[in-house]
């Protein structure tokens, strides 16, 4: 299935690894033009040769720097011609006990995970409607509909971005001019991150990590970690010209373990 976004631009958050380079890797297989960024630039350029080396591909540019700061932001943009489709993702928070996390530690989470978005919307949103096209796809986590106890840094930024999203994608300016805006919320992923977070569960239960990594699969029907590749997937779907009546929402890919009907 062609999605039909061959040649537009891109640019795709914290995309040297794990999710945000599945969704990289998605829309370089459809001939999207890609900004990617990441911290490090090894790590970076690395990715964009493998993108580069796609079949289809189109142009790649990276940018190294930290995208929850101005100067990262601004410097993302920068490289970037226009945005028609923007990738909104950063590093987790690290997981803990909300005792130990004094105001800073707050303001840091929401600045990563509900503030950053929202600046580099802001930024590009406008411009997209004049144009009659724009992907904006958050990537949140399923923390959001379940929270999870050691990530409450996550639940509570993230559900910031949710509720401000909720009623930005709504707007008639942005909706009625094929601007899509959505969440797109991560189950359990086999990444650097998901270890991370599997860690800080060892280290308050006294598990090994092995141990938490089989509990987690068995709390997902699918009794197994997803891959970048399948949320790359869905990803380039949602940016896709099909999906233009699809906004505002919020879409778990968690192989089942939400256990809500809806
Ligand atoms: P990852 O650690 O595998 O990759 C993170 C990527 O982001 C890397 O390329 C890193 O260089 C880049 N990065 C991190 N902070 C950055 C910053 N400030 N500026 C620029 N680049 C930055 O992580 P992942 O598993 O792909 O997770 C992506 C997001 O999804 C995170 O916010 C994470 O909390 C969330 N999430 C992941 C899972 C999961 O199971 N993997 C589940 C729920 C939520």
């Amino acid at each position: 299935m062609d999605l039909g976004i061959k040649g537009r631009w891109a640019l795709v958050c914290a995309a040297s690894k794990g999710l945000g380079r599945g969704c990289a890797e998605a829309l370089a297989d459809e001939g999207v033009n890609l900004v990617i960024t990441a911290r490090g630039a090894e790590a970076l350029e690395a990715t964009a040769a493998a993108l580069r080396a796609r079949p289809g591909a189109g142009d790649v540019r990276t940018v190294a720097g930290d995208i929850t700061t101005p100067e990262g932001r601004a410097a993302a943009l920068a490289a970037c011609p226009q945005v028609d489709i923007l990738i909104n993702n950063a590093g987790g928070p690290p997981p803990g006990d909300f005792r130990q996390w004094d105001r800073e530690t707050w303001l840091k989470a929401v600045d990563a995970n509900m503030l950053t978005p929202i600046e580099l919307i802001k930024a590009t949103v406008d411009a997209m409607a004049e144009r009659g096209f724009g992907r904006i796809v958050n990537i949140t986590s399923g923390a959001v509909k379940a929270p999870i106890d050691v990530l409450g840094l996550s639940n509570g930024a993230r559900s910031g971005l949710t509720g401000f999203i909720a009623g930005l994608a709504r707007q008639p300016a942005l909706a009625s001019r094929n601007v899509t805006i959505n969440n797109l919320l991560p189950g359990a992923f086999d990444t650097d991150r998901l270890r991370v977070t599997m860690t800080g569960t060892a280290q308050k239960t006294g598990q090994s990590i092995e141990q938490v990594a089989e509990a987690r699969k068995a709390l997902a029907p699918a009794r197994r970690f997803g891959t970048s590749k399948e949320f790359g997937a869905m990803c380039a779907f949602i940016c896709s010209a099909q999906a233009g009546f699809l906004t505002g929402q919020n879409l778990l890919l968690d192989g089942g373990a939400y256990p809500g009907t809806f």
